[in-house]
C-alpha cells in the first residue's frame, strides 16, 4: 500500500473549495492508501496570524476534517508542531537545498509580496519544512494544487541530494493533482478562496447559503429572464455538477440553454442539493464541536502514530549522516 501525505494550515472553517479540491480526494484515498493527514500549524507561523485563535483554529480544522469523513482509524491525522522529528529532520534537509533554488520559489515571492514587514526565514525556507514533512513517512503520492509543483518538484530533488549524499534512502514523492484544482468562488471569477472571502463555509447555516447563492454570479450574458443562458460558464452550473443527480444537471443544462428556468429557479435548486447534501457533514460537525475532548484525543493519538514512524526515521537518518548518539 503506497503512503499518501498532504497537509492543510489551520486556517479557519473550510469552505466548498477545500471541499471540492481537497478533502474530498482525501476522504476517497483512504480506501486504497495509508495516509497522514497534517495540520501544519509551523507553516502557518511564517506568515502573520494570530497567536490567540491558533490552537482553537487547530481544533477546528481537525472538527471540520473529521466532519467531513477522514476515519482516524484508517487515516494518521495529526498535528505538525506535535511531532517535533519534523523540525529535526528540516534541518538536516536544509543541507542538502541549494539556496538559490529556494530563492526561485513563486510562492515565496509571493507571500513576501504580501508581507513586507515580516520576511522571515521561515517562510523562505517554507518548501524544506513541507519536503520533510512528506519524506518523514517515506510518502510518494502528495496530492496538491498546480500551486504547489514547484514545491514538490524541489522535494524530489532535496531527496535525490540526500540519497546521492548518505546513501540511497528516501522515495522520491509524486504529486497527484487534483482533478478539480480551481472551483470558483461567488463571484464566478476569482478562485474560491478564505481570503478574498468569496466562500461558502461548510458549516454555514441554510439561511446563509440560500442568500448567497441568491447573489452568486451567473452568465454574465444572460441579462434577463428571457435571454438564453450558457451553463458552461456559470459557475452555478459548476456547482450543480458536484452537488445535483444527472437528471438534475440535465433540466439545469436544458432549462437554461432554452431559457425554460430562470437563475433564480437554478439557484434554489441548487441551494436545496447543497444542503441536503451537507447535512451529515454539519451534523457530524456539531457533534464534534460540543465534544472537543474527542477531538483532541484524536489528534493526540494521531501524534502518537505519526511519532512512531517518524521517530524511526530519524534514527535512521541520523545515523546515516553520522551523527553521534
Ligand atoms: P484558501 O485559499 O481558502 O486559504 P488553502 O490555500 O488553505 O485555502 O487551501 C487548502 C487546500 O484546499 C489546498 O489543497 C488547496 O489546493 C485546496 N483549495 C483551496 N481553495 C480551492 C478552490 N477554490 N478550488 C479547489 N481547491 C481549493
Amino acid at each position: 500500500m503506497e503512503t499518501v501525505f498532504s497537509g492543510i494550515q489551520p486556517s479557519g472553517e473550510l469552505h466548498l473549495g477545500n471541499y471540492l479540491g481537497a478533502v474530498r480526494n482525501w476522504v476517497r484515498m483512504q480506501e486504497q492508501y495509508r495516509c497522514f493527514i497534517c495540520i501544519v500549524d509551523y507553516h502557518a507561523i511564517t506568515q502573520n496570524y494570530d497567536p490567540e485563535t491558533l490552537a482553537q483554529r487547530t481544533l477546528e480544522m481537525a472538527t471540520d476534517l473529521l466532519a467531513c469523513g477522514i476515519d482516524p482509524e484508517r487515516t494518521v491525522l495529526f498535528v505538525q508542531s506535535s511531532v517535533p522529528e519534523h523540525t529535526e529532520l528540516c534541518w538536516i534537509l536544509n543541507t542538502v537545498t541549494p539556496f538559490g533554488d529556494l530563492g526561485r520559489m513563486t510562492q515565496f515571492k509571493d507571500k513576501s509580496e504580501k508581507q513586507t514587514d515580516n520576511i522571515n526565514a521561515g517562510l523562505f525556507n517554507y518548501p524544506v519544512l513541507q519536503a520533510a514533512d512528506i519524506i518523514l513517512y517515506k510518502a510518494t503520492v502528495v496530492p496538491v494544487g498546480a500551486d504547489q509543483l514547484q514545491h514538490l518538484e524541489l522535494a524530489r530533488e532535496i531527496v535525490r541530494r540526500f540519497n546521492a549524499r548518505w546513501g540511497e534512502y528516501f522515495p522520491e514523492p509524486k504529486a497527484l493533482l487534483s482533478s478539480t484544482p480551481k472551483i470558483l468562488g461567488l463571484d464566478g471569477q476569482a478562485k474560491m478562496s478564505k481570503s478574498i472571502g468569496n466562500t461558502i463555509a461548510l458549516g454555514e447555516d441554510d439561511d446563509s447559503i440560500r442568500q448567497k447563492l441568491a447573489t452568486a454570479a451567473t452568465d454574465p450574458a444572460r441579462v434577463r429572464r428571457k435571454d438564453p443562458g450558457n451553463p458552461d460558464v456559470c459557475n452555478i452550473h459548476t456547482l450543480h455538477t458536484f452537488f445535483s443527480d444527472e437528471e438534475r444537471i440535465q433540466w439545469v443544462r436544458s432549462g437554461c440553454m432554452t431559457a425554460g428556468i430562470g437563475c433564480f429557479d437554478c439557484k434554489k435548486a441548487l441551494a436545496d442539493n447543497l444542503i441536503a447534501h451537507l447535512q451529515p457533514i454539519r451534523e457530524r460537525r456539531a457533534h464534534l464541536q460540543a465534544n472537543p475532548k474527542e477531538v483532541g484525543e484524536i489528534l493526540r493519538q494521531g501524534a502518537r502514530k505519526a511519532r512512531t514512524v517518524a521517530r524511526q526515521t530519524v534514527s535512521e537518518v541520523r545515523q546515516r549522516v553520522g551523527l553521534w548518539s
